[in-house]
């Protein structure tokens, strides 16, 4: 199980992410990074 900040994957925020595998690590971190635009988006 690997841990890895939101900030370690080039983010913003703080938020931590545990996976098994680099593919689980990326896609938890894209969907993540989807919910983070949604909410820029919704102060513009
Ligand atoms: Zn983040």
């Amino acid at each position: 199980m690997k841990t890895m900040s939101c900030k370690q994957l080039g983010g913003a925020c703080d938020q931590t992410f545990s996976a098994n595998t680099f593919e689980e690590m990326a896609s938890l971190s894209k969907e993540h990074g989807k919910e983070m635009f949604k909410k820029i988006m919704l102060h513009i």
